[in-house]
């Protein structure tokens, strides 16, 4: 058993290639501090583009002409369901090497690698199920099979703030598929990414398959993106590395799954049970510290209650515990590190000077050596603040009133971003009329940030492309190919010349 302590020396991981552990081709570690500590708790190599070369090559052969995507679903889902029952089993180190090196509480860390373990099962089952069609209504001549087929070799790079989970929303599916792949963790969050490669090892997948190359997005990163060897690239991260993979796709048209950021509106209507959703708002804000994709960044709520629904969230919001991300009472740990706290500062104290009132939080909190911030409520927001449109990215939350049905929808899409929203009202045709009108690729109605890998997420507008999870999820990593065989003798084009 791991207990829930800093380590005395940083934790020392490798790179995995090829089935082989390796510090690649450099001479540079980084170290990841924990942002609840300041102390080193982790280092990896600082992998180089030959890393990223190797470890492309590794999977394009494993593709290529190795036997993943060639033996039965079947087979496929027993290394997959192997891989999920070793996860559980490692729950509580995983889950201290996501807490030390994200800053977010134990408790929430250990709950997102058993997460992570569910949908790795999920994935197992469903990868049976990829299933193509047959066209029997095209006449007697012809018959059509749409076969899905594995995809290929796919890069994923993922971002620091849920490490493991997301790339369980990812890396499963594509294996269920048939495909292999190179995996970028972010460069400060690499830990359970690499101690996955041994979890992989163990359950028997063959060598190749999967490669894990820690380092940097503009060196590692760039290179999956520009590389011909690469058939897609599933990138999870901020609109300004979507932009860059779109930019650099081009070169062999690779295919793109996008997941990037959101503004996420919770819209509360005059009806709502006004207890649940300020429990409700206050979770979204302010879980993961708000550095959550789907998180709530605008209040917009209806003029009627807006003061008293303030007045109940800003009560609720205060009463959030912040803290050690090691102690177990802890709901709110740490921001990644130290520039972006004071980045999320500064949206908050930039919007006070242009005039906006603060009711709740506003400021640091907790001890010096940790990057902590109070759950911030803002009222008097105007447009030109940035905090109202930028993706903050902390526990910082605006107030927007709205008076009618349309001018709720219209605040609430009133941004670049496409990714969830939340519908609180008791009113069932209210609630589903406002589903269908928000732009968001996840919606919850009186109720936020749930979910399950049965369903498909992804984004709207600047929020991405294409859908993780469900069976969506497996057939993201799939090609159609379609089939017309011909059934009866041919009739031909050109008349028999004489004599043959
Ligand atoms: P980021 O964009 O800085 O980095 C994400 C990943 O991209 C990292 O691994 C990074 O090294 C890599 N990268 C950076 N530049 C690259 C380049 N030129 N080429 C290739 N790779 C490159 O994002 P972050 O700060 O790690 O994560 C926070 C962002 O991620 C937020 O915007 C958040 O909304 C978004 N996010 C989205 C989802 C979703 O499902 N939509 C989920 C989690 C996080």
């Amino acid at each position: 058993m791991h207990e829930n302590q800093l380590p005395a020396t940083p934790r020392r991981f490798q790179m995995f290639i090829d089935g082989r552990w390796t510090d690649g081709h450099g001479n540079q570690l980084t170290t990841r501090h924990s942002p609840g500590h300041g102390t080193p708790v982790a280092q990896w190599p600082a992998g180089t583009a030959q890393d990223a070369k190797d470890a492309i090559r590794a999977a394009r052969t494993a593709f290529d002409t190795g036997p993943w995507p060639r033996m039965p679903a079947a087979e496929r889902a027993k290394v997959l369901f192997k891989v999920a029952d070793l996860i559980e089993q490692n729950v509580d180190e995983l889950g201290l090497i996501e807490c030390l090196e994200t800053g977010k509480p134990i408790t929430q860390a250990k709950g997102e690698i058993r997460g992570a373990a569910d949908v790795w099962r999920f994935a197992a089952g469903a990868s049976r199920s990829m299933a193509g069609e047959t066209l029997n209504n095209l006449g007697d001549r012809l018959l059509a099979l749409v076969l899905r087929q594995p995809l290929g070799v796919i890069g994923v790079i993922t971002p620091w703030n849920f490490p493991f989970f997301i790339l369980a929303e990812r890396l499963p599916f594509l294996l269920a598929a048939g495909c292999t792949a190179v995996v970028k963790p972010s460069e400060a969050t690499s830990g359970t990414t690499l101690r996955l490669g041994e979890l992989l090892q163990q359950a028997g997948l063959p060598d190749g398959v999967v490669n894990l190359v820690s380092g940097h997005g503009s060196e590692v990163g760039q290179v999956l993106l520009d590389s011909d060897l690469v058939d897609m690239v599933s990138v999870t991260g901020s609109t300004g590395t979507g932009r860059k993979a779109i930019q650099a796709s081009v070169g062999n048209i690779k295919k793109l799954g996008l997941e990037l950021g959101g503004k996420n509106p919770h819209v509360v209507f005059a009806d709502a049970n006004l207890d649940d959703a300020a429990d409700g708002v206050a979770f979204g804000m302010a879980f993961n510290a708000g550095q959550c994709c789907v998180g709530a960044s605008r209040l917009v709520v209806h003029r009627s209650i807006a003061e008293v629904f303030t007045q109940k969230l800003a009560a609720k919001m205060r009463r959030i515990v912040v803290g050690d991300p090691l102690d177990p009472a802890t709901q709110v740990g740490a921001l990644f590190d130290e520039a972006h706290m004071h980045k999320v500062l500064s949206y908050i104290d930039g919007g006070v000077a242009l005039g906006a009132t603060v009711v709740a939080g506003g400021g640091r909190t907790g001890c010096e050596k940790g990057n902590f911030v109070q759950p911030t409520l803002l009222t008097n927001v105007t447009a030109e603040m940035p905090l109202l449109r930028d993706e903050i990215f902390g526990p910082v939350l605006a107030v927007i009133p709205f008076d009618t049905f349309e001018d709720a929808i219209r605040i609430a899409n009133d941004t670049e971003f496409g990714l969830s929203a939340s519908i609180w009202t008791q009113d069932v045709n209210l609630a589903l009329r406002a589903m269908r009108e928000v732009q968001a690729g996840r919606v919850w109605i009186n109720t936020t940030l749930d979910n399950g890998p049965e369903a498909p997420m992804g984004g709207m507008k600047q929020s991405g492309i294409g859908r993780d999870a469900g069976l969506a999820g497996i057939e993201e990593y799939t090609e159609v190919k379609t089939a017309h065989i011909n059934l009866q003798p041919r009739t031909h084009w050109i008349g028999a010349s004489d004599g043959l």
